[in-house]
Order: structure tokens, then sequence, then C-alpha cells
């Protein structure tokens, strides 16, 4: 089956909205016309307003880094998913290991912001990976099927296509170290056979299955040759233009 791949931008907390659109303005005319990927941005909250209408009408989307798993309410410095859906937001982050790691963002978390992105139509980019003690203990394999099995607690086949998982090895996030294409191409069919194993084997090959951690332009290529590879999700390396764009036509 045919994934069509995704490359996602995390600015994380960089960028103000003046440095957002300069961004846009010397990105969007290296990717022109490239149709084979999705590319998705993912600016901090502030600057979803002056990126969304600065890609209006190109090969771009544009999405959220974290939301609030209910529509409205009471509770301060969160975003709802009704916020992102009207300002023009497509995408959504979820679990990101650095909200898991400094916000106590939880399994159980993770899976009601799915089930509300569902509902919102938002597409869900949801980020599961082991922290190295956990790997260097032998419990990958482990650690990743409770971790995608509490995600998709409670979600039918039905709604389970819109969903795209990022595998992050925490220990590869932002630290320069990236797991080798083999080792990721290896933590991919583990999730697929297990998202296979709740939902069935095709709604399992339809999800795209990205691998993010210190994705660079010089390691892009072998990593999203793997045939399990349906893309990437890039932090440090998608902040600067030109760097994200050999990224993106790797
Ligand atoms: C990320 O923030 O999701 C990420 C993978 O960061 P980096 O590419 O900097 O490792």
């Amino acid at each position: 089956m045919s994934r069509k791949p995704l490359i996602a931008a995390n600015w994380k907390m960089y960028k103000t909205p003046a440095q957002a659109q300069e961004f846009v303005s010397a990105f969007l005319p290296l990717v022109a016309g490239h149709d084979r990927d999705e590319i998705v941005l993912c600016p901090s909250d502030t600057s979803l307003a002056a990126v969304i209408p600065a890609v209006a009408g190109s090969n771009i989307a544009v999405g959220g880094q974290n939301m609030h798993f209910a529509d409205e309410g009471a509770y301060t410095g969160e975003t709802s998913p009704l916020m992102l859906n009207a300002i023009g937001a497509t995408h959504i982050l979820i679990g990101h290991s650095e909200r898991r790691q400094y916000f106590n963002e939880t399994d159980e978390m993770v899976n009601k912001k799915l089930a509300t992105a569902l509902k919102h139509k938002l597409t869900p980019i949801v980020c599961i990976g082991e922290v190295l003690a956990e790997r260097e203990a032998g419990h990958t394999d482990e650690v990743l099927r409770k971790q995608i099995t509490l995600a998709l607690t409670g979600v039918t086949p039905e709604d389970a296509e819109a969903i795209v998982v990022a595998y992050e090895p925490v220990w590869a996030i932002g630290t320069g170290k990236t797991a080798t294409p083999e080792m990721a191409a290896e933590a991919h069919l583990l999730i697929r056979s297990e998202i296979a194993r709740r939902l069935g084997r095709n709604i399992a090959d339809s999800i795209r299955i990205l691998y993010g951690g210190s994705v660079k332009p010089d390691n892009a290529t072998a990593l999203l040759n793997q045939p399990e590879i349906d893309g990437a999700l890039v932090g440090g390396a998608s902040l600067d233009p030109n760097s994200f764009a050999k990224i993106v036509k790797y």
C-alpha cells in the first residue's frame, strides 16, 4: 500500500511571528510544486496566525504543537481544538516527549487528546518513543506497545485512518544521536504490527509512521528510504528554511 510521506516541522518554542513569516517567505519558493510529500509546519501558538495566511494556497499545511482535550473551559494557558480549527490549523502534535517530560503529559491524556483531535477533524500526529534507559534495559518493544495501545484505546478502525504516528526515540531528540535506519525500521514494524493487532491489517498498512530524532539533511535520505518509514518529524533542522527544504526533498 502506498502511503504519501509526511514531513513535519516542530519549531518547539522558537520563532516570533515575524521570524516565522520570514521562514515561510524563504521556504515557499524552495518547495513550490513539490507534491511527492505532505509538508506540515508546527509553529508555536503565537505564530499560527502569521503562518497560516502566509502559506495559504500553497502545498503546506499548518498544525499546533499541543492542545487541551476539552473543547473549552477554565484551563488557563491552554489552547482548544476549536480554536485551532477556527484559525485554520489542520494538524496537531500529540504527546511529544517534551510534553510528557516537562508537562507531565500521560498516556491517558494523549488518548483523550487523540479522541478530541479526531472528533474535530484535526490530523493527529501522535508521538511515542522510549527513553535511553528503557532501550538499554531491552524494554523498547514493551514501551512502544504500551504507548501505542494506550493512545489508541477507544479508537475505531473508521477513525484510525486519519492518525499519523511519530516514532521518536527520546534519546535521539535534539541530541545529534540518530537511530540507525535499521533500528528505526524495526521499531516502525513493531508499531505497525501492534496497530494491526488492534485495528486490523488494512488500517495498519494505511497509517503513516514518521521517524523523529535528529533528522538532518545528511541523514534524511537513508532514513526515509526505509519502506517502513513514511516521513519525518523534524525539530532543530526545521528551523532553517534551507535545511528543512533539503529534508523535504530527500
Ligand atoms: C522533535 O522535536 O520532535 C525532534 C525530533 O527534534 P530534533 O529533530 O531536534 O531531534
